[in-house]
């Protein structure tokens, strides 16, 4: 399903506001019960706008003679999404500064946005670029600014509690794949395996947006759902031969981060983490962001010591095709996420019904410390922290172990009556 989808929407011509970003959120919604929000051109969200409509009917690049170099026809990246209409005949000198090409890649049209700098803009390839020898060429961009509607999908999995984990993913890189249909794909994927699923817990809201401007939009328009938002999980570039990479919140100590990244660490031996801001920044900015504060943190495949410049080869140019990801790399993390949403369902107070240590040997679980001595260390570890003020993860967080190895450990004293769970913190000991 993921790798069908993907293939069916990629090239779209899927700008901020456009028909191709609409005609893809229309289809995905055939995929999961989804609702459509709806935010006019010009509304105010907070500190920005939403911006216009933007289409491109037509554009190309000729010589005088009429040869045609460049056209949008043939791939929507030849145009700087947002460009303003022109057309005309520059100079060669002109041009050039028009004409944007890929930093690395020579042979690769780059993706270039200017959604709030208006200028005219194609784009095209080095190759392309340095070939151009004439002294005037003929530049014809037909595009329309025009009032019209953001969109942003929402899909919701009620659980017991109104407390809120946000799954979000943008959709707004026309004819790209890895960044970002994957995240869309596998986000979805997720929403529809755990609505087949038991009623969780916690609320689940998916989230399928334009960059920035449709989180902002989305969040100033639900300011009273803010508050019970407890956690995130941002997800894109999920198809690509990378290796996971676990970006933490601007809250590294809250117990979305403390969860995900303890239990991230035996899901996925290649996978690395690191701190807010320094894998790859997208819309857990907004969540992040003062006044909201949600600590969402990211998921995404970006080689390691990437940062800042180049998440992977291919990434914001026409290079980034359905060639480079697979459906086993789809299925793979979309998988890790559902691990990921069972750890956090399962990350609560650890309570002790037991006062002192537990008799180990007369419950049956006393590990010998002669045969396994590190076993035997980390059942007493684990077990003096089951006072009602530790979760799972603040356990595993401080041995610095993963979340399933506490969870394997706790639920077996559980099922020993030892301890219960609990949602919010429970006190055993005395105050002092
Ligand atoms: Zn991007």
């Amino acid at each position: 399903m993921m790798l069908n989808l993907i293939n069916e929407l990629w090239f779209l011509k899927r700008d901020i506001v456009s028909d191709g970003f609409d005609q893809a959120l229309y289809r995905l919604a055939e995929e999961v019960p989804m609702t459509i929000h709806e935010y006019p051109t010009g509304e105010l969200c907070w500190t920005w706008r939403i911006p216009e409509k933007w289409t491109c009917h037509e554009a190309y690049l000729e010589t005088l003679d009429g040869k045609r170099l460049i056209d949008y026809a043939n791939h929507p990246l030849h145009v700087v999404s947002y460009s303003l209409p022109f057309e005309g005949v520059v100079s060669r000198e002109e041009l050039l500064r028009h004409l944007h090409v890929h930093p690395r890649l020579p042979e690769a049209i780059p993706f270039v946005f200017k959604y709030y700098e208006r200028d005219w803009g194609l784009c095209a390839s080095q190759i392309l670029r340095d070939s151009l020898q004439d002294e005037a060429y003929r530049v014809v961009i037909k595009t329309i600014f025009e009032p019209g509607k953001l969109k942003v999908g929402e899909v919701v999995i009620p659980g017991e509690s109104r407390q809120t984990f946000m799954l979000v993913a943008h959709l707004c890189h026309p004819a790209m794949v890895n960044d970002d249909l994957t995240g869309v794909a596998v986000s979805l994927e997720a929403a529809r395996r755990l609505l087949a699923g038991a009623q969780p817990y916690f609320t689940y809201r998916f989230l399928i947006l334009p960059e920035t401007i449709g989180s902002v939009a989305y969040l100033s328009h639900n300011e009273h759902l803010i508050p019970d938002m407890v956690g995130g999980l941002f997800l894109e570039m999920l198809g690509n031969d990378s290796p996971h990479a676990l970006q933490h919140s601007l809250q590294p100590n809250s117990q979305a981060d403390r969860c995900l990244a303890s239990a991230i660490r035996s899901l996925d031996n290649q996978c690395y983490s690191g701190p807010y801001r320094k894998i790859i920044p997208n819309d857990e900015r907004q969540f992040n962001a003062p006044g909201v504060r949600v600590p969402m943190l990211s998921l995404s495949r970006v080689e390691k010591m990437a940062y800042p410049p180049i998440p992977y080869r291919e990434y914001h140019s026409s290079l980034d095709t359905p060639e480079i990801i697979s459906q086993e790399r789809l299925e793979k993390s979309c998988q890790l996420v559902l691990k990921l949403i069972q750890a956090w369902e399962r990350n609560q107070y650890v309570v002790n019904n037991f006062k002192g240590e537990v008799f180990l040997s007369g419950y049956g679980i006393w590990i010998d410390y002669h045969t396994n001595p590190e076993g035997s260390l980390r059942l007493f570890e684990i077990m003096e922290r089951c006072d009602g003020e530790h979760t799972v993860a603040d356990i595993a967080t401080e041995l610095a172990i993963s979340f399933q190895a506490v969870w394997e450990v706790v639920e077996i004293f559980e099922k020993k009556g030892l301890v219960w769970f609990s949602r919010i913190p429970q006190p055993t000991s005395p105050r002092r």
